[in-house]
């Protein structure tokens, strides 16, 4: 499997080598989008991945994890290219609709460039060779964290949450967890580098790769650090552009 990382800044991208939060996992036959934040697009078309994109899974409908799917629409739109695009059941469809009623003038654009499906926390997902599972977060929105597996290795994305037990064992034995730092301290909603580290720890997971970063690159390695000190194997800092393969 393969993880690539497209956007690992909260809320908006920092330059344009980097967007807010997005992530490409892949397997030989199949290649997945976790999230689809602002800045997006024009990374998806330099890599010129959308001709073999499979799928779009969002994790909530905070607007720095879908930003990109207004363009997108219109790109797939353009190329009569057709994407599924997993929405949570909470309030995937409803916002969507929301939207395409205010910004597209009720044409159904979503509906035109996406199959929207909405997925609940106990659904699972299959793409391909490529097999999702997920846990409802603590997030200020209803927020699913997938597990995704081909069958052999395995990847968890923590999407936005703050620190509980219950995503350690979520997390259980994940060659890579792939868990967001945004804050230094602890506050409601996110975690902090520490706490990221302590689920890695918990789970005992192959490798970490913090995300979620905010634009204070002191403030993340500080992050890193903390993590480093919780749990012993190799924890990085979301890079735009870095791959990682397990
Ligand atoms: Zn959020
Ligand atoms: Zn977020």
């Amino acid at each position: 499997m393969r993880l690539q990382i497209l956007g690992p800044w909260v809320l908006a991208p920092l330059d344009a080598a980097g967007a807010a939060p997005s992530y490409l996992v892949s397997d030989q036959h199949t290649t997945c989008l976790l999230d689809c934040g602002a800045g997006t697009l024009p990374l998806l078309q330099s890599m010129n991945v959308l001709p073999h994109l499979d799928a779009i899974v969002i994790s909530h409908m905070h607007h720095d994890h879908y930003m990109d799917l207004f363009p997108l629409a219109n790109t797939l739109s353009k190329h009569s290219l057709r994407i599924k695009l997993f929405v949570p059941d909470f309030n995937g469809r409803s916002i969507l609709t929301e939207i395409s009623n205010v910004l597209f003038e009720g044409d159904n654009r979503f509906s035109k460039a996406f199959e929207i499906i909405e997925y609940g926390v106990k659904d699972e997902l299959v793409v391909k060779g490529l097999h999702m599972t997920f846990q409802e977060t603590i997030h200020s929105m209803t927020c699913y964290a997938p597990r995704i597996t081909n069958g052999n290795k395995t990847i968890v994305y923590s999407a936005d949450s703050e620190y509980f037990p219950e995503f350690s064992q979520f997390a259980q034995g994940a060659d890579l967890l792939l868990c967001e730092a945004t804050f230094l301290d602890p506050l409601p909603g996110h975690m902090t580098g520490e706490q990221a580290g302590t689920i890695a720890a918990e789970a005992n997971v192959g490798r970490l790769v913090l995300t979620h970063l905010r634009d204070d690159m002191d403030v993340n390695e500080q992050n890193r650090q903390n993590a480093c000190k919780v749990f012993l194997g190799t924890v990085d800092l979301a890079v735009p552009g870095a791959e990682y393969r397990i």
